[in-house]
């Protein structure tokens, strides 16, 4: 996604130099939101992504792993031979965590590509009893569409709610209802021992069935191969980028899920692993790149993160940062099926989660943007428009 943007949106600024996009994978660029909704469920056949590369002068190269990177040569190392850069962009995205032990034990899933969702597929068609390790926004879509497709579901989580490391309790609390209206068996403070072929095996000693597991557990940025180059990586093994996505080697970018940034608005280091980062991370990194040509000073990304999740029935999005927040205010009870809560810090709105109401969400997005003061009473009532209840 990331590198596929940062091509187009080079020639929409006006880049008429060589554009080179090179993935180690074989199929034609895609977006992943489809491969654990549509895709998995068989109602659309890939997610392919919609751009003529030819008529954009972009090269692809498919199936094509980059090994290393050397900064000195302006060289990257591929199986099929160097490759020479003027300018690097490094998009490489994030890979999924591995279940220890569970390598190479038959009917053990990721769910990362188009290949992985493939493999999914005849589980879900055939209805098989799938066991989801991790509760997590990948487990819980998952679970979402393998119970559509008449799956019977158990899903086991670690800590002691879905979305542990996402949410706060008071938030994710509500959520975990929506697995057992939905069918599925949530199984928390469930710590996998091992799994067998057919089973799952829980250190209470559990076994639970299962034809298939699917492994949820997180993803990490995919940098193994900048070892050795010289390029700052940051706490989780992200390129830590700077303000304007350009790493510490010069002549290199980062972008997307590989790439860390400092939020001046936020004032930490953000490594946001969703898909608008992807397609906007990628205009700065253009803008940076024709701009040093032409001595322009350079972008600065900063945005209020934003993604979505369509879990067991509910589209749910979430704008801002809510870290340094000090309350929370609810629109809606939590146990209906639309809801929003905001964080406040102060007065000012900077971030909210919103369940089935898009409104909330487009209003409040603006309102995070802007750093608007907010009436906290006001905002609690669910029949007002979130943009009325801004502090008079
Ligand atoms: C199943 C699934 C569902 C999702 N659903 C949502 C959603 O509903 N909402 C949302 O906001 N986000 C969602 N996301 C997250 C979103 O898709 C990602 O944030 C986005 O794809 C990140 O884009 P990227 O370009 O940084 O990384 P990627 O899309 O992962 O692209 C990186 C590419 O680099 C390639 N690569 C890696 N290493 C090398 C190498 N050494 N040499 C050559 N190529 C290499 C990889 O093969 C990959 O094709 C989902 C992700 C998944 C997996």
């Amino acid at each position: 996604m990331a590198g596929v943007q940062t091509a187009v949106a080079l020639r929409e600024q006006g880049f008429t130099g060589t554009v080179t996009l090179i993935g180690a994978e074989p199929h034609q660029p895609y977006d992943r939101p489809p491969l654990s909704k549509a895709v998995l469920l068989g109602t659309a056949e890939d997610s392919a992504l919609d751009v003529d590369f030819a008529a954009l002068g972009i090269e692809l190269r498919l199936g094509c792993e980059v090994s290393g990177l050397r900064p000195a040569d302006h060289e990257l190392d591929t199986e099929t031979g160097p490759v020479p850069y003027d300018v690097l962009v490094v998009a490489t995205g994030a890979e999924p965590v591995r279940l220890p032990g569970a390598g190479g034990v038959p009917g053990v899933h990721l769910l990362r590509t188009l290949d992985d969702a493939e493999r999914l597929r005849p589980v879900l068609a055939r209805r098989q009893d799938v066991v989801v390790v991790g509760a997590g926004w990948i487990g819980a879509e998952f679970a979402t569409a393998a119970r559509e497709a008449g799956c019977a579901v158990t899903v086991v989580e670690a800590a002691g709610r879905p979305l542990a490391e996402a949410l706060p309790a008071e938030v994710a609390a509500p959520m975990t209802a929506w697995y057992g209206d939905a069918g599925v068996e949530l199984r928390t403070h469930a710590r996998v021992e091992r799994v067998e072929p057919g089973a799952v095996v829980l250190d209470d000693g559990s076994r639970l069935p299962a034809d298939a597991v699917l492994v949820g557990i997180g993803a990490r940025p995919a940098t193994a191969w900048l070892a050795g180059s010289g390029i700052e990586l940051g706490r989780y093994g992200e390129v830590a980028a700077d303000a304007g996505l350009t790493t510490s080697v010069p002549d290199v970018y980062a972008v997307g899920d590989c790439a860390s940034f400092p939020s001046q608005r936020y004032g930490e280091r953000l490594l946001v692993h969703h898909w608008d980062n992807a397609l906007q991370g990628p205009r700065t990194v253009a803008a940076n790149i024709v701009g040093a040509a032409t001595g322009e000073p350079p972008a600065v990304y900063d945005p209020v993160p934003y993604f979505w999740s369509e879990q067991f029935g509910r589209f749910v999005q979430y704008a801002g940062h809510h870290a340094d927040a000090d309350r929370t205010v609810w629109r809606g009870e939590a146990e209906g099926p639309a809801w929003t809560v905001c964080w406040l810090r102060g007065s000012r709105l900077v971030a909210l989660l919103a369940v089935g109401r898009p409104r909330d969400l487009a209003q409040g997005r603006r309102l995070i943007e802007a750093g608007t003061a907010m009436d906290g009473t006001l905002l609690a009532d669910p029949t007002r428009p979130l943009k009325s209840a801004r502090a008079a």
